[in-house]
C-alpha cells in the first residue's frame, strides 16, 4: 500500500524533487493507494493515476471551493447521520477508505485513523432512525462502508434492518474496484437479509473493471443484492464521449446499472478536474442512441451549500420541437406528438460531438 511521498517517489508514481510539496498535501489530505490500484496506473498523469496522485496544486483552493460543499455538517443531527431529504438518511459508520480519491468532496474528514462509530453512537444513531418513522432508506457511506468486517457490517445492516419502518438500505463503495481481495464471500453475505440491500458501486474508468474487480462483484450480486454506478465526470479521466462509453460499457458487463453522473462537487484543491455542465450535457448528448439506453446515467448537481441533488439534463426538448440522436429537431404538436418530418439539424445550437 502507498500512502506517502516516499511510496509514490519508490514506486516511480513522482519525482523527487516534488517531495517536500507532496508531503505538505499527504499531511492535509489522505492518500493511499492499494497494489491492486497501482497495477492500473502506467503513468501518473493517466486517468487512473490521476484520480490518485496527490498533487501540490491541492493546497491552492479556488475561490469558490468550499470544505463541506453538499452542507453534510449542517445537516447532521448527531454523529455519522446526515438528514437531507425526508424519507432517506446517510449513516456513516466509518471515514477510511481503501484509496483517497484526490477530488472526493468529503476530503476534509475522510482517512486512515478513523471516524469510526463507537457502539454507543451506533445505538443513539439506531435510536434516531427508530424516531423518525419518515426515514424509509439508510445510506450506508463515509468513509467506505465495505472497509468494515463482515461481522460489524452485519451487524449493522442488521440492526437497520429490524427498524420496522426502513424498507430499503443502500451501500456505496469504492471497494470492488479498489481492493477486490477484500470483498469475500463473508462479506458479501453480510449484505444478505430480508430487507433489500443495493450496492452503488463508485468508479469512474472503464479500466478499473479488472477481472478481479468484476469477479468481486459477481459475489456481491450472488448475494442478491443489485448493483448500481456511480461515476464523477472529471478532466482527464473521462471526459470524452469514448471514456463515457467504455466506461458505462464496462459497468453493464460487471452487471452494474449506470446510476448517476455527478458533477464534481467544489471541494478544495480539486479545480483541475472540473468539467463544465454544458460540456457534460454534450457528452452525454453523444451517447444517446450510440449506447444502450441501460447504459444511461441521470447527470446530477450536488447544489453547493446543501441544497440537494437535482437532475442537470441535457433535455432533448426544445420550443415546442424534439431533437433526436442526430441533432435532427421533430415538431411536436399540442398533445405531445410528433407532426411533420426531421428539420435539418442545427449544430450551431445543440451540436453533437463525434
Ligand atoms: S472512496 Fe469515496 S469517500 Fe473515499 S476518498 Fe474516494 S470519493 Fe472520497
Amino acid at each position: 500500500m502507498i500512502r506517502g511521498a516516499a511510496g509514490l517517489i519508490d514506486a516511480g508514481l513522482a519525482q523527487p524533487e516534488d517531495r517536500a510539496a507532496l508531503e505538505r498535501v499527504g499531511a492535509r489530505y489522505a492518500v493511499a493507494i492499494t497494489p491492486a490500484v497501482r497495477a492500473l496506473i502506467e503513468r501518473p498523469d493517466d486517468p487512473i493515476g490521476r484520480q490518485f496522485i496527490p498533487d501540490p496544486a491541492e493546497l491552492d483552493p479556488a475561490p469558490h471551493e468550499r470544505a463541506d460543499p453538499i452542507g453534510d455538517d449542517a445537516l447532521s443531527p448527531l454523529p455519522g447521520v446526515v438528514h437531507r431529504y425526508p424519507d432517506r438518511a446517510l449513516l456513516k459508520p466509518l471515514l477510511v477508505c481503501p484509496v483517497y480519491c484526490r477530488f472526493c468532496f468529503r476530503r476534509e474528514h475522510v482517512g486512515p485513523g478513523g471516524g469510526l462509530l463507537s457502539d454507543a453512537q451506533l445505538e443513539a444513531a439506531y435510536a434516531w432512525f427508530r424516531a423518525h418513522p419518515a426515514v424509509r432508506e439508510v445510506i450506508l457511506t463515509g468513509g467506505d462502508p465495505l472497509m468494515l468486517s463482515p461481522r460489524r457490517l452485519g451487524a449493522i445492516l442488521r440492526s437497520l434492518a429490524a427498524i420496522p419502518h426502513i424498507e430499503l438500505l443502500r451501500v456505496h463503495t469504492r471497494v470492488p474496484v479498489a481492493d477486490p481481495a477484500r470483498v469475500t464471500a463473508a462479506l458479501a453475505a453480510a449484505m444478505e437479509g430480508n430487507v433489500p440491500v443495493w450496492l452503488v458501486l463508485h468508479a469512474n474508468h472503464a479500466r478499473e473493471f479488472t477481472r478481479d474487480a468484476v469477479a468481486a462483484l459477481r459475489r456481491v450480486g450472488a448475494a442478491g443484492v443489485p448493483l448500481l454506478g456511480q461515476s464523477v465526470l472529471l478532466r482527464g479521466v473521462n471526459d470524452s464521449v469514448q471514456a463515457l462509453e467504455d466506461l458505462f460499457r464496462a459497468m453493464l458487463r460487471a452487471r452494474v446499472k449506470p446510476y448517476y453522473l455527478h458533477q464534481l462537487d467544489p471541494a478544495p484543491g480539486t479545480a483541475r478536474f472540473a468539467v463544465p455542465i454544458e460540456e457534460g450535457q454534450r457528452l452525454l448528448r453523444a451517447l444517446r442512441g450510440r449506447v444502450t439506453g441501460l447504459a444511461w446515467p441521470t447527470f446530477v448537481l450536488d447544489i453547493p451549500g446543501g441544497h440537494g441533488k437535482v437532475p442537470v439534463g441535457p433535455g432533448f426538448l426544445e420550443d415546442g420541437a424534439v431533437r433526436d440522436a442526430a441533432g435532427r429537431l421533430h415538431a411536436l404538436d399540442e398533445g405531445g406528438a410528433p407532426c411533420g418530418g426531421p428539420q435539418p439539424a442545427r449544430g450551431d445550437k445543440v451540436g453533437i460531438p463525434r
